[in-house]
């Protein structure tokens, strides 16, 4: 069964209204936008509302790649990058996401929600540094290193409804640097910091 344009039109309006395919959880990084309101929806909820009702044996990567085709943009969230600051916000408040092409791994953040994070955490620590490890790249490589950190998200997207996402910079954004960052995305949900503080300090007293 394949589903046309309108049944994706229509399996968004489900969405919204609060229908969830089976074995629906948590998103990860791919997400559908609506044409008309351009709010983006978890492409397994759609595909799955769209088709068998169900997410189980689909592939969220294929079926973004299958949307692609049938017409519909496709965007990523909740990645940490540098790459193509070309960030966009909606209504008044703070979102996230960019356009990229699903093979390609591109994304990017509203950059006013980094940068009201890092200022939030420069007062607190005095400079900027990682939450886990505590590195401040600008005391290690110099001036190369100022302002350098990656940002992390705390806050699950579903925990925010799934579709549009309006950040809170300080709850749901801190700064890590990139070790701590890969480590804390070893598994999926990811590990909190205070896992990952512990963690390193098991390691210090061995
Ligand atoms: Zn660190
Ligand atoms: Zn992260």
């Amino acid at each position: 069964m394949k589903p046309t344009y309108n049944d994706i039109l229509e399996a968004m309006d489900k969405f919204y209204r609060g229908d969830r395919p089976k074995h629906y959880g948590e998103p990860r990084h791919l997400r559908v936008v609506h044409p008309k309101s351009n709010k983006p929806y978890a492409i397994k909820g759609i595909w799955g509302l769209a088709t068998t009702n169900t997410t189980k044996g689909h592939n969220s990567t294929e079926d973004a790649r299958k949307l692609k085709n049938l017409g519909f943009k496709i965007v990523v969230v909740g990645l940490p990058s540098v790459l193509s600051p070309k960030g966009f916000e909606r209504n008044s408040g703070l979102y996230e996401g960019a356009e990229i092409q699903v093979t390609s791994n591109k994304y990017e953040r509203n950059p006013k929600a980094r940068k009201a994070c890092l200022k939030h955490y420069q007062i607190k620590d005095g400079s900027l540094r990682c939450q886990c490890c505590k590195v401040d790249f600008s005391q290690t490589y110099g001036e190369i290193g100022n302002g350098f950190i990656h940002i992390h998200h705390l806050t699950p997207i579903s925990a925010k409804g799934g579709t549009g996402y309006e950040i809170d910079p300080v709850k749901d954004l801190i700064p890590l640097c990139p070790n701590c960052h890969a480590m804390v995305h070893r598994k999926n949900p990811p590990y909190s910091i205070e896992n990952l503080v512990s963690f390193i300090k098991e390691q210090q007293h061995n």
